[in-house]
């Protein structure tokens, strides 16, 4: 089914091509000018640079500084690694000019200069005339870091409150004041000439249930929902805004349709389905890595400092890796020689090699039996390793027993507990020559299979060990390798060189994993690190090491405040149990529990996939109030095309707000717009989600000064402004002047972002045995941030504000590299065991067929959500093409208009192979139409070598319609459009709906809710 708003007409197609050209128009005018056009550049030698920033004596070492050029440490929000930078700016024109690394930061330099260097001392590490030798510690920015910064600059930004004119999204804004705003987000009232609209303080109604005869689902004030990207530092007021203060339950950020298949699988093994925990390889001291549906130093978290990482350990001879994936990127690439390849996979088929590696690996005996077999803390401490599993506790696998697929615990067999039963204090059991015996601090049988006496007669049990070894026994290796595209020969290498090096192995993924069969396929990757035993293991596989909170922290309290309130019910998103709702109840009492009205996701975290649908369904409620806060799922989420007219409808939800520099394609549709910081104007928090193995947080304040509109009080209009206004207006507790307790019990007030920001990094600073030293003037001169001195020293005590003031003039808190390891095992080890067999997985029932899913890594062959085969919906024979996206280092969902980086990658035209093109006739260059079940669109074809067989890739980042790909009109200005902003295409647009859901609702992984955008059923032909 194709339709008309999926379908990119041939003119866009064709303009794309002419935006092509247009984008490189810019750089062929700077080439031709110079010297030799005439013009003559500002310095002979250096032409038009930069003027440099200091300079250092060679012979004294002494610095001295540009007096008109400030050097300040802070973060890069480019995307969301988040690395510390170090960002030249030209203080008279309030412009940032430049950016590079921040020698402290692990995310932009390895190795990382002690913390203890002082300012100058990191200015002088990075000089080849200072005190380094200019390489050692040599720290960086990537290409799409030092191009993002033109958004600050970008002409498109909001910089006014914005109200719509006219029906949502058709392009027609108001500018009003911030006042304006505030009084009518607030109280509400006919706003639009639509009719009277309930605002923010009639929807925080905490008393009446949201829906009638479901009090589950919580008050009224769930109605009020927020939509957020990705916690760049910011999220935890506006978490204390939502939640604890406003008391709505909804909020969610974009892993949904980003990377959460991965870390929903990798969650499943780490056994944390909320917070998702994963691991990195230890890439300076693995000796092999299987990177799968990543691209290392392309794409993925932390890319950057991968990428850094992985050209050092492949230079100096130590690391050899693989990437599987179905397209060839730059990480093997001439430079790696061979210490890198490349094999193909076909779109979403990850789980078939993992099983057919983990098959193998049981095989051959080649799994870490002396790991494996410690049931526990005690067992693994004793045998000297420094993580543990459940492979041998013992799974109840009696058809129709109540407790199918859980552990079978103490209790079963009678023994006495002291606790509730199936608690903690209730012992898994693993099995003995006497019968089942509960976990004790030695190894355990690896394998059991049979009957066992319990309490209430004999039940079948096997190890988790047992069960994954007969998932992966289901099928036969040619039957892996058929569903792959991957030859058994090389399956077997793999699997050979995975077992091959001890500990240091590893295997690693991301956001390739984003397929219909997504889940179960990130899992089995994981559970091969598992059979290893790498986890925590100098070389193996290591979390992250944590870092120093902002939030809570020996100065001030700013988790908890006087009045807080607690939300209550189930979420919109239905990333809960089906079984505790009303519906399930009368269902069941009509005799049929299964199916629900939808799907549910007990095994999930916040779904943003799921959110739009619950919303135009009214299911399992609608929304009153949504807030788009620096988000894009109507650009992110594939297929969310399908429904998005619904939503522009404000008897659906009445009130959208948007909290975004720019008009996106989300921001576009809602009925106010509030202006927000951008880059460097912004204050924040970050850690590092993985591959750093001490402590860090980086820093991030406004380095320059803001460009939006102040208000009547004189702050800049942003986020922080919008939330305590509001606040304020609807007299919530935590903000006001009685708001942040310090660690007497005294309160402080929350006024101004500076009153939250401040705060937190006196927590930074002061966390931990010994605080952050002072900064000294120097430090605060060198640094700029005698820029914010007034600021630190009324907001903070004599004694707090200038150890904050280290933590901006560094750019954050950072634990010294030599923190990393503890001999040959890292410090921060992952304290939980790795599960072999997820019990809430294995037990669960799937709300819309009743029927159960695998606890233990499987290759399942994607469904839609009435459990029929998505590959029996739509046939290979009709269907012969599977489509993908992929990613670039230098373009995201939202730096299009940084438009230097479209003079690098000019268009997305779709990739496809030789053999493929053949087969259709189809020549580089050539128009083509690329068909899905969801949508159709056109484009510009470019056949190349390193694509999978019948696998066309799109990559990800360009097809806009928002950030100024089409007019605008504020006031009675019109912001015309720039096709160069709307070229090239969108996989998106031909992402699918689930044609089996009762409401409305887009395909998704079933176990983690995540959106399909890797393999796809497509067809391909030329126009
Ligand atoms: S990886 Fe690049 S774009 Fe991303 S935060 Fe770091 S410097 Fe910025």
């Amino acid at each position: 089914m194709s339709t008309r708003r999926n379908i990119l007409k041939g003119a866009a197609a064709a303009g794309a091509l002419g935006t092509f050209g247009a984008g490189y128009a810019e750089t062929l005018k700077k080439l031709a000018k110079g010297k030799w056009s005439g013009e003559v550049p500002n310095a002979a030698l250096t032409g038009n640079s930069l003027t440099p920033e200091y300079v250092i004596d060679p012979d004294t070492g002494d610095l001295a500084m540009n007096p008109d050029i400030a050097m300040s440490y802070t973060m890069c929000i480019g995307c969301t690694t988040m690395c510390g930078v170090r960002v030249k700016v030209d203080k008279a024109q309030n412009k940032v000019l430049r950016v590079t690394g921040n020698p402290y930061s692990p995310m932009s330099t390895d190795p990382f200069i002690p913390y203890e260097a002082s300012v100058k001392d990191s200015f002088l590490a990075m000089a080849q005339t200072g005190k380094g030798d200019g390489l050692t510690n040599r720290s960086t920015a990537c290409g799409r870091g030092n191009a993002v910064l033109q958004q600050v600059d970008n002409p498109r930004r909001v910089l006014k409150p914005l109200k719509r004119v006219g029906p949502r999204g058709s392009g027609k804004w108001q500018t009003i004041s911030f006042e304006q705003l505030i009084e009518e987000v607030v109280e509400g009232g006919d706003l639009f000439g639509e009719g009277r609209v309930a605002g923010l303080r009639e929807i925080r109604d905490l008393k009446t249930p949201i829906k009638n005869g479901a009090p589950e689902l919580g008050p009224r004030a769930n109605g009020l929902v927020v939509m957020n990207c990705v916690d760049d530092g910011r999220d935890n007021l506006l978490l204390r805004w939502l939640k604890q203060s406003y008391g709505s339950t909804n909020f969610t950020r974009h892993g949904s349709y980003c990377g959460g298949a991965y870390r929903s699988g990798s969650g499943a093994m780490f056994g944390d389905f909320k917070k998702m925990p994963h691991a990195k390889p230890d890439f300076l001291e693995a000796e092999f890595v299987m990177f799968v549906g990543t691209a290392p130093g392309n794409a993925g978290n932390p890319f950057k400092r991968v990428g850094n990482l992985i050209a050092k350990a492949r230079s100096d001879g130590k690391l050899d890796y693989v990437v599987v994936d179905p397209v060839l990127n730059n990480a093997q690439n001439g430079p790696s020689g061979d210490r890198s390849r490349w094999v193909p996979i076909k779109p979403g088929t990850d789980g078939a090699l993992a099983m057919a590696i983990i098959g193998w690996m049981f095989d051959h005996d080649r799994i870490n039996h002396a790991y494996l077999a410690q049931p526990s803390a005690a067992a693994a401490e004793a045998a000297g390793e420094p993580s543990w599993t459940n492979a041998t506790h013992l799974v109840i696998v009696e058809e129709g027993h109540p407790r199918y697929g859980r552990f079978l615990r103490g209790s079963d067999i009678g023994l006495a507990v002291e606790g509730d039963a199936y608690s903690d204090v209730d012992p898994f059991l693993i099995a003995s020559e006497a019968g089942p015996v509960p976990v004790g601090a030695e190894a355990a049988p690896l394998f059991f299979d049979g009957v066992v006496a319990t309490a209430k007669g004999p039940v079948a049990v096997k190890t988790s060990l047992t069960l994954l070894r007969e998932a992966a026994a289901s099928r036969t290796l040619m039957e892996y390798s058929e569903a792959c595209g991957i030859p058994v020969e090389t399956i077997e290498g793999l699997a050979t060189e995975l077992t091959s090096h001890g500990r240091k192995a590893a295997v690693n993924s991301h956001g390739g994993m984003m397929s219909g069969s997504g889940f179960y396929n990130a899992y089995a990757l994981m559970m091969i690190n598992t059979l290893i035993g790498n986890l925590n293991w100098k070389g193996g596989t290591m979390i992250a090491g944590g870092w120093f909170p902002d939030n809570k922290g020996p100065a001030y309290d700013l988790a908890k405040f006087p009045g807080m309130v607690t939300p209550k019910g189930l979420p919109i998103g239905r990333n809960v149990p089906y079984e505790k709702t009303s519906e399930f109840k009368a269902k069941k009492a009509a005799g049929q529990a299964y199916p629900a009205d939808g799907p549910w996701y007990p095994n999930a975290p916040g779904l943003a996939t799921e959110w739009i649908s619950s919303m135009v369904n009214h299911y399992p409620y609608g929304a009153e109030a949504l807030i788009f806060r620096n988000t894009n799922p109507i650009y992110g989420v594939p297929g969310i095309s399908h429904v998005v007219d619904r939503l522009k409808d404000p008897k659906v939800v009445p009130l959208i707000i948007s909290v975004d520099p720019f008009i996106n394609e989300s921001s576009a549709i809602s009925d106010y717009i509030v202006p927000d910081s951008v880059m460097y104007e912004t204050w924040g928090f970050t850690k590092p989600w993985g591959g750093v193995a001490t402590k860090a947080t980086t820093a991030r304040w406004p380095v320059i000064e803001p460009k939006m509109e102040k208000n009547a009080e004189g702050q800049r209009v942003g986020l922080e402004t919008f939330l305590i206004a509001t606040a304020k207006r609807m007299d919530l507790p935590g903000f006001g002047d009685q708001a942040i307790p310090d660690a007497d019990g005294t309160l402080h007030p929350l006024n101004r972002a500076e009153d939250w920001y401040l705060r937190g990094a006196a927590n930074v600073a002061m966390i931990g045995k010994t605080p952050v030293p002072e900064a000294t003037d120097e430090d605060l001169e060198l640094s700029n941030v005698a820029r914010i001195r007034a600021d630190l020293e009324a907001v903070l005590k004599p004694e707090e504000w200038r150890r904050a003031a280290t933590i901006y003039a560094k750019g954050g808190r950072y634990e010294n590299i030599e923190r990393s390891y503890q001999g040959d095992k890292a410090t921060y080890a992952f304290g939980a065991p790795m599960l072999v067999w997820n019990e809430g997985l294995g037990s669960f029932r799937r709300a819309t067929t009743g029927t159960r899913m695998p606890g233990s890594p499987t290759w399942f062959e994607a469904e839609f959500a009435d459990g029929s085969k998505v590959a029996d919906h739509y046939p290979a024979a009709d269907w012969p093409v599977k489509v993908m996206s992929f990613k670039s280092p230098l373009q995201n969902s939202y730096s299009v208009g940084a438009k230097a980086l479209l003079r690098i990658i000019a268009s997305n035209p779709v990739v496809l192979g030789r053999a493929l093109a053949e087969a259709h006739g189809i020549a580089n260059g050539d128009m083509v139409r690329l068909t899905t079940p969801g949508g159709s669109l056109e484009s510009v074809a470019v056949v190349r070598d390193g694509i999978a067989p019948d696998t066309v890739a799109i990559e990800h980042g360009y097809g806009h319609k928002g950030f100024g790909a089409q007019d605008i009109m504020i006031d009675d200005d019109i912001w015309p459009a720039d096709p160069r902003l709307a070229t090239g295409v969108l996989l998106n647009d031909m992402g699918m709906v689930d044609p089996t859901r009762a409401n409305t609702g887009v395909w998704v992984d079933p176990v983690s809710g995540t959106a399909v955008r890797q393999g796809l059923p497509a067809r391909i032909e030329r126009i």
